[in-house]
């Protein structure tokens, strides 16, 4: 059967609720996106030809609040993959109770093959068709795989344009100068980096050999300050193109220099390094593994082979349901998703905080808060993970999926 995502999400739902007692009619609601929009694309490329390109805009629930989630620019991005990323928005939000539902967009379409033009076209145009829906009480689009900080300048410019006056609040993960947070782009890859210090200290681990999959922001990011802060060797990392591997530990200034200058990993080389596929990166020797590229890369075949003892998903949905049984049934801790990668929509909510109030802060007091957000998801999670005796995934869903149908119970249905 086809990978559907979205059905992974309501599989999971089903356990975690079935698990803490949950009856599905205070659930159900959950199971169906409020509201899904499919646009059409259509822009001049630079050789005067006409493209059309989908897009979607998912808003999974807005119980909480507005509701937050990234736009992915990828040629795989489907409406079963948007919706499933929506949904583990909306439980992300309620784990590290920031208030703020779930949503999420995407256009298929390969970034890599538009000009820095034709994206900034295909940006503002996809802001227009899914402008009824955005806004910074309605909900709040922020970079994802594919997209990036000036992406977001151009959507905040589209929308702010339509409106008359700036709206910095509608987007996060800006640049600085256009009401960007200190410490977003670091976000993601911080909150890892302390998911990964909170899970070695509960573990007695003082030191670690850790591989992570995919070179972008995350997980260029995660491995340089799990490198630099604390002091673990990073044996692989990879990209696209393939990993890089050495059993001692890479050099990570000199992969981080490399990875600055947008060059691949299959073009970078250093005295010991060994090259790898993205395989071997999921099966090599070394402690901790840090999906961070996309979307259902432990399949049950690699878990069943996995070295690690420990996976802290950085990516959304790297693990299938199967390969999540394998782990938990070979006794591997995988420290979900939507806990450990929730580094960045705090500081995106920092972001949309500053925005709202026009008062910006220091980096060191972002940093400070989002350590403070992690720490208490982190404890709320295992502690659910204790009380209920199930897997941290299933925890991690317990603890949203409390919060979420008290919130449904408190409000009511309307109309009654
Ligand atoms: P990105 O586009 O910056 O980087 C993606 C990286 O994955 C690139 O290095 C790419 O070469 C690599 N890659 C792609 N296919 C691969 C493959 N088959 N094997 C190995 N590497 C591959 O994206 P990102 O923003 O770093 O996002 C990565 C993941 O983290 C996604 O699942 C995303 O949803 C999730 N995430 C991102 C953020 C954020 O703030 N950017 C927040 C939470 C979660």
């Amino acid at each position: 059967m086809k990978y559907n995502p979205f059905l992974n999400f309501c599989s999971v739902l089903d356990k975690a609720a079935a698990a803490c007692g949950i009856a599905p009619e205070d659930y159900e609601v959950l199971k169906h996106p409020e509201r899904e929009l499919k646009v059409a694309l259509p822009i001049i490329r630079d050789d005067g030809r006409l493209e059309v390109f989908e897009g979607y805009r998912v808003q999974h629930s807005s119980l909480r609040g507005p509701c937050k989630g990234g736009i992915r620019f990828h040629q795989d991005v489907n409406i079963d993959e948007v919706k499933a990323l929506a949904a583990w928005m909306t439980f992300k939000c309620a784990i590290v109770n920031i208030p703020y539902g779930g949503g999420k967009g995407g256009v298929q379409v390969d970034p890599h093959a538009l000009s820095a033009s034709e994206l900034e076209k295909l940006t503002r145009r996809y802001t227009a068709a899914i402008l009824p829906l955005i806004g910074p009480q309605q909900d709040i689009p922020a970079p994802d795989v594919g997209t990036n900080a000036q992406s977001m300048d151009w959507l905040m410019d589209t929308y702010s344009m339509m409106h008359g006056y700036a709206v910095p609040g509608v987007a996060t993960g800006k640049d600085i100068e256009v009401g960007g947070s200190l410490g977003r782009t670091e976000a993601t890859g911080r909150g890892i980096m302390i998911i990964t210090r909170l899970v070695c200290e509960a573990k007695g681990m003082k030191k670690a050999r850790v591989a992570v999959q995919g070179a972008g922001n995350v997980g260029s990011i995660s491995a340089k300050l799990i490198y630099e802060r604390l002091g673990f060797d990073i044996v692989a990392i990879s990209d696209v193109s393939g990993g890089v591997y050495k059993a001692d530990g890479l050099d990570m200034s000199s992969v981080w220099e490399h990875l600055t200058a947008k060059k691949l990993l299959k073009d970078y080389s250093a005295p010991g390094v060994r090259h790898i596929s993205n395989k071997e990166l999921l099966l090599c020797d070394c402690d901790i593994l840090i999906p961070a590229a996309l979307e259902n890369q432990i399949t049950a075949e690699i878990a069943s082979e996995l070295k690690a003892g420990i996976v802290i998903e950085a990516a959304n949905g790297p693990t299938s349901v199967d390969a999540d049984s394998v782990l938990a049934g070979r006794g591997i801790d995988v420290y979900p998703d939507i806990l450990a990668n929730a580094g960045g929509v705090v500081v995106s909510y920092f972001e949309w905080a500053q925005n709202l109030q026009s008062l910006y802060w220091e980096e060191e007091d972002v940093n400070r808060m989002l350590d403070k957000v992690m720490v208490r998801a982190f404890r709320d999670v295992k502690a659910a993970a204790d009380e209920y005796r199930v897997t941290l995934r299933l925890a991690a869903y317990i603890t949203a999926l409390k919060r979420l149908t008290r919130a449904a119970k408190l409000r009511g249905i309307f109309p009654r």
